[in-house]
This record gives structure tokens, sequence and C-alpha cells, in this order.
């Protein structure tokens, strides 16, 4: 059936059309909105489903550090998709952190809640894998708190939600932590844990984020240069996916962290289908200052003069491109009037970017045709 209004399907229904299908569904991170017209075009010609998403950290009550509120996100993403006419797409609660999971927080994390499903939102990642518990002596006891906290909230969304469907993203394993020897990775026992406690609340997650090597952001050597590379640990996520499908948990595996994972390899090496969902966020912060610097040259410079003013001081030893890259965004609430007013043709280059770049994301992770899969299921 056609949806007219081009707005936001179910997360669960995008989950469910590529099941069984060798694909991964991009997530934007749209943190400048600028380049998700250019997402929806290239998604519409190459029929892609796709999901648009912002952490809480990016996008809260408060504006986040987009200065983006849920209600403005939803409505300048709603718009974008509506001038493209493109429909299968998802509105994705990105990291709904909780790190104390005290009552306070978690009544802040209510309210939030409550206004993403009323601008709309279809889709919801909770992330409270920052409660895990070291002194835990099992499996059971290290995640409890994680299972609890995600327990209430995912069934205060399905309340909230009132009997409409919704994507469920949860996390175990907080993506990035380090300990003396690197990464720490997420074991399959642990996902099958997780997730089975969970299914015995009533919590039926369809995708699952785990710690598998992957950082948020950029990569860098010692000397402060981006370092492009293929960091997630590929014998470790198959065996993430395949002990929960032995299991019969039919959750699928949320890779966070993609800029700066060169296409080819994920095109090549990736294990789509057992990855289902692709996190793809400070690319796109990339492509608009890339585009400013040739074409807003006088507004990237006071960007970067900003940046690099304010965040120079606690990066001692830092090379300046590396303390620009890890902060610019929070550059993104300062400037927000100009960056949402520039020429005509820098939203133009914009655009053709974020669609160009777009094409070779959804090649690379083989989601030509999963909207029409999506689309039978839209009732
Ligand atoms: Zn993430």
């Amino acid at each position: 059936m056609k949806q007219e209004d081009y707005g936001p399907v179910s997360g669960s229904t995008i989950f469910g059309g590529i099941s069984g299908r060798k694909s991964i569904i991009m997530a934007a991170n749209t943190r400048i909105t600028t380049v998700a017209r250019g997402i929806f075009q290239a998604a519409k010609d190459t029929d892609s489903a796709v999901f648009i998403e912002l952490a809480r950290s990016e996008c809260d009550l408060k504006g986040g550090y987009t200065g983006l509120t849920p209600k403005d996100f939803s409505a300048r993403i709603n718009k974008a998709a509506h001038e493209v006419k493109f429909d299968i797409w998802a509105l994705h609660a990105d990291h709904i952190t909780i790190k104390k999971g005290d009552s306070a927080e978690i009544e802040q994390t209510r309210l939030l809640i409550d206004a993403q499903i009323a601008a709309g939102y279809t889709s919801f990642a909770i992330d409270a894998s920052h409660l895990f518990n070291f002194e835990g002596k099992n499996v059971r006891e290290e995640l409890e708190q994680n299972i609890r906290v995600t327990t209430e909230l995912a069934h205060y969304i399905k309340s909230g939600m009132k009997g409409k469907d919704f994507g469920l993203e949860v996390e175990v394993g907080e993506i990035g932590r380090k300990d003396g020897d690197g990464l720490i990775l997420t074991r399959p026992e642990e996902a099958v844990e997780f997730i089975r406690a969970l299914r015995a609340n009533g919590v039926y997650p369809h995708v699952l984020a785990i710690a598998n090597g992957s950082t948020h952001g950029h990569v860098y050597d010692d000397k402060g240069n981006v370092v492009e590379q293929l960091s997630i640990d590929i014998p470790q996520t198959r065996a993430v996916a395949k002990a929960l499908r032995d299991n019969s948990l039919g959750t699928g595996i949320a890779q966070h962290g993609i800029t700066g994972t060169p296409r080819e390899l994920i095109n090549q090496h990736f294990p789509k289908g057992d990855i289902i969902k692709g996190n793809v966020g400070t690319f796109w912060q990339d492509v608009v200052f890339d585009t400013f610097k040739v074409y807003e040259p006088g507004l990237y410079k006071d960007i970067q003069e900003w940046t690099l003013d304010k965040y120079r001081a606690a990066n001692p030893g830092k090379k300046d491109r590396q303390i620009f890259d890890g902060n610019c965004k929070f550059a993104i609430k300062e400037f927000f009037r100009e960056i949402y007013s520039v020429e005509e043709d820098t939203e133009q280059a914009i655009q053709a970017m974020a669609y160009a770049e777009s094409l070779v994301f959804f090649k690379a992770f083989s989601s030509y045709g999963s909207a029409s899969l999506v689309r039978d299921r839209v009732v």
C-alpha cells in the first residue's frame, strides 16, 4: 500500500522486511539535517530502507549538542522525506543513554521518551550498557542493572506507543570502553544471557548493539593522524550473532561507529545479515564541514577558531586536527543559525555530496532493493 504522507514507518517493519537477507540498513545520525534530503534521494533511487537517528547527547529536550529537540528533529526530517517523496524510513532514537540508573535519571529519561513518541519516533535504542557491574560473580549479576533498566524503559515505550509497532534496539557492552589490554569486547554468552533475560521480562529487541572493536568517530595513530581501518572484530561479531541464532533469540546486530571504516572493507568483509543495522554518524557531519571549507570559508574559519579556543586547553599534546575533529560537533549548536542559513549553492553541494556518499554506503551495505521488501509489509 502506498504511504501517502511519507512519514516514518516502524523500525520493526523494516527489520521484518529484511529478515533473512544479507543486508545492512544504514542508520544516519544527521546532526546537521541538511544532509537528509541527499540521503533520502539516494535511498529512493536505490530502493534502500534507511533509519534517520540522533542520540540523546545529540538531541534532547534542551536541544542536545545539535540544538535540536525531538520535535524539531522530527519536523525537519519529515519535511525532507516529503520533499523527496520517500516512504521507507524509520525515525530512531539512538543511544537513549542511562548512566546511573537512579530514579531521577529514569524520570528524566521518561520525559525524553514522551517527547520522542509525541514527535512521531518509530524506533528506540535503550542504552543502559554503562550499568555494568564489574563486581558481579557471573554474567547475570554483571548485567542485572542493565536488564532491569532496559526492561523498565522498554515497557514504558510500549505503553506510550499505545499498540503501535516500533523498533527496539538494546545495548550490551559499552562501545569503545577500554581496559589495560585494549577495547573490551562483548562475549557471545553475555549477549545470549542479556537477550534471554529481556525476553523473559516480555521485552523482544530487534537489534542488539555490542562492543566489537569499533569506536565512535575517527580513530587516530600515535602521531594524531586519522587511521582508516577495519577495527571491528569480525569473528567475534559472527560468534555473537551465531550464539543468538542458535538460541532462537531473533535479534540481529547493530553496528555502531562505522565512520572511518573504508567502504570496500565493509562491502567485502562485514557479516551482512548478522549485522542488520549500520550506524553512520560523524561521517555526515564531515560532509557538511568539508563542504563549508570551500563554499563557506568564513563560517568554517569561525567554527574552527571557536572549537580550538574552547577545547585546546583540555587536550594538551593533541594536534589541532584531532581536537577539531573530536569537538567540532559542539559548534553545531553555537553556530546553529549560520549553519542553517548558508547560500543555496552550499546546500546543493551538501545534498549532492550526501547523495553520492549514501549511494556508496547503500551499495557496500547491500541494501539496494530493501525498501520494496519493507513496503510490502506497510499497511
Ligand atoms: Zn553509537
